[in-house]
């Protein structure tokens, strides 16, 4: 009986949820409804980068808030924008031989203001519960097929094989082809373009509308340069400055923002259409967003500098955002870091435990279990040179280049510290097997960076002065010579 009665109330439960949703789910899509709108997103980059250009530039929060009369508007200030030499040569690169680019037409500010406004007078309010052939939305329907000259990277009218069905272009209705030619408008320039693409509101705003400042900032200097442009020539550098710079300049909880980051790298000349796509992990964002919430952006940025091919030679002030990263180039192809944390030469760590243990465990996926051991062997040995004062076995530590070699000065210390008392022993077989060295001779260079790093962390100071000890004796001695040979 009391089973039958927990089971009613279950049902019960779950029915009371399953209403409560659906009657959530009719309410808001009511209100959707209810609103006559012109564009929510759509997932392809260049129509959201120009959704959010149009709602950057009127001020609006989000793309349903935009009106027809913000369309007129960004259509009347931007079309002598695009007229200005500087953006038509950026806007080659989106749509060659449009009125702008094609220099053989005449009164391109007429050709412009019609071409927009055409496209404007077929866009009306959005019904979410339609759907249409366009191959972007999928509500509205197509009224013309469009080619390369108004879509980038569509290919060309010519040529008639790229499209489905042997058609002359891409099926775009008129809202989604309008969007696309404002994507300038939050591009960057970086040899070719940059198209920053993300499914964070956040991450998109901010991006937007520092882009829609700078040609502001144009405006208002009356000094057109074209697309946003920092000076970066190497896109991946160019990638993640404008992520560090996102997460630091603004507050916002990015640790849990979780965003999908795609940017795409293009130009859509007649003679080389080009595309590379670059694609952040998830992980990588979040560590990034952690460095901050550490208060280690400085030491973040020793260790990226330490990514730089002869960072030492580079003199000019902004050399550095023309060459190969090797720090931001592992990151995005999912390859270790560890060994720029450390300096052996100096015997030095960069940043401390803490954030090399974020890194490990949110961008590498290493288990907490397998980080307490490294951490507590890594302290077990630090111990072990103090103790001994036996510098020498740190020498060894450092230049073993085999994995036998490491895992007999394991065993030498190992033996060591039973030498001289120690109860504990350095780890246990388990320990061995799954946390030091979980895929044996595979790896162990980490486990030896990992080692390594917390030895320096915690003796760092104490193998200065024992340095310092050593020369001092050096050069007591050299004199002590030099008199009795006096
Ligand atoms: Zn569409």
């Amino acid at each position: 009986m009391r089973k039958n009665k927990l089971l009613i109330e279950i049902v019960s439960f779950c029915f009371i949820r399953f209403l409560f949703s659906e009657v959530k789910d009719f309410c808001e899509w009511k209100i959707i409804m209810g609103q006559d709108f012109l564009y929510t997103f759509t997932g392809n980059p260049f129509v959201d980068a120009g959704i959010w250009a149009i709602c950057e530039w009127s001020g609006k929060k989000k793309p349903e808030e935009i009106k027809i009369e913000d369309l007129k508007e960004i259509v009347s200030d931007v079309v002598p924008i695009y007229l200005n030499s500087e953006w038509s040569k950026s806007l080659y690169s989106f749509f060659p031989n449009n009125p702008v680019t094609n220099p053989s037409v005449k009164n391109k500010n007429q050709r412009l203001h019609e071409y927009l406004e055409s496209l404007i007078s077929q866009i009306g309010p959005l019904d979410i519960s339609l759907s249409g052939n366009c191959v972007t939305c999928g509500r509205r329907n197509v009224e013309q097929v469009r080619t390369k000259t108004e879509i980038p990277l569509i290919g060309s009218g010519g040529m008639i094989n790229y499209f489905p069905s042997g058609q002359s272009g891409a099926d775009y209705c008129p809202a989604c082809t309008f969007a696309v030619q404002f994507s300038p408008l939050v591009s960057y320039s970086c040899v070719k373009l940059l198209l920053l693409h993300s499914n964070s509101e956040k991450v998109m705003h901010y991006w937007a509308e520092r882009a829609v400042k700078d040609i502001q900032r144009q405006i208002s200097a009356n000094n057109y340069t074209g697309c946003y442009d920092e000076g970066y020539k190497n896109p991946v550098n160019a990638l993640f400055h404008i992520i560090e710079d996102t997460i630091l300049r603004y507050e916002e909880n990015w640790v849990t923002e979780n965003p999908s980051i795609n940017m795409y790298h293009f130009t859509n000349y007649i003679q080389g259409p080009d595309l590379d796509i670059y694609t952040v992990p998830t992980p990588v964002f979040r560590f990034l967003a952690y460095v901050k919430q550490l208060d280690q952006s400085s030491e973040w940025m020793k260790i990226v500098r330490r990514g730089y091919f002869n960072w030492d030679k580079i003199k000019e002030g902004d050399e550095y955002k023309n060459r190969g990263n090797s720090v931001y180039i592992n990151l995005l192809k999912g390859h270790s870091i560890v060994r720029y944390f450390i300096d052996n030469k100096t015997r030095q760590v960069y940043g401390d435990w803490e954030l090399l243990e974020f890194y490990l465990k949110e961008v590498r996926n290493m288990g907490d279990k397998r980080l307490g051991t490294l951490k507590k062997v890594g302290d077990s040995i630090s111990e072990y040179i103090k103790d001994t004062q036996n510098i020498k076995r740190l020498n060894q530590l450092e230049m073993a280049n085999n994995f036998a070699t490491f895992r007999n000065l394991l065993r030498f210390i190992e033996k060591d510290r039973i030498k001289e008392g120690s109860q504990d022993s350095l780890f246990t077989l388990e320990e061995f097997m799954e946390d030091l060295f979980p895929e044996g001779v595979l790896g162990w260079r980490e486990t030896q960076d990992l080692l390594l790093f917390r030895i320096y962390e915690n003796l760092h100071n104490w193998l200065v002065e024992q340095d310092a000890l050593k020369s001092q004796l050096i050069n007591e001695e050299e004199e002590t010579e030099i008199s009795l040979e006096e």
